[in-house]
């Protein structure tokens, strides 16, 4: 596992967090994607090296949606850049960890992403990502 590649912020509302976070930091995001297969639209921050992800819902059974509901805003999770996504899931799971994508899945920002539980993770949600070469 590599570098923090970025850390996920659930919100209720973007467009007003896109504003708080923009004030925060002095700029405006970069850019803004949604995801319709995970039910988020996200939103991207760099600062300095740094990224920050902004997730909302864009619909009821989305895990952020169901994440706000259980604890309300905020951290959601931790990405981790890795090199080879395929065997760092297979050498997590001989390690024990509960892997929630056996197979990575495409998120945000051009990249292949997998989940840890956080049930395995002393309650951190990780996320493995992978940049896919295009
Ligand atoms: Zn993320």
């Amino acid at each position: 596992m590599d570098k923090i590649e970025h850390i996920g912020i659930a919100v209720k509302d973007i467009e007003k967090s896109n504003a708080l976070f923009a004030s925060l930091f002095g700029k405006p995001h970069y850019k803004m994607e949604e995801v319709a297969s995970e039910g988020v639209k996200t939103s991207f921050f760099k600062t300095g090296p740094n990224k920050i992800e902004l997730l909302e819902a864009t619909k009821p059974d989305s895990p952020i949606a169901k994440f706000i509901e259980k604890k309300g805003e905020g951290i959601h999770h931790i990405a981790f850049a890795v090199e080879d996504i395929v065997s760092e899931i297979k050498r997590l799971k001989e390690e024990g960890f509960t892997v929630l994508n056996e197979i990575p899945k495409k998120g945000a920002d051009n990249k292949l992403v997998a989940f840890l539980h956080p049930k395995t993770t002393n309650g951190v949600l990780i996320e493995l990502c992978q940049e896919i070469d295009s």
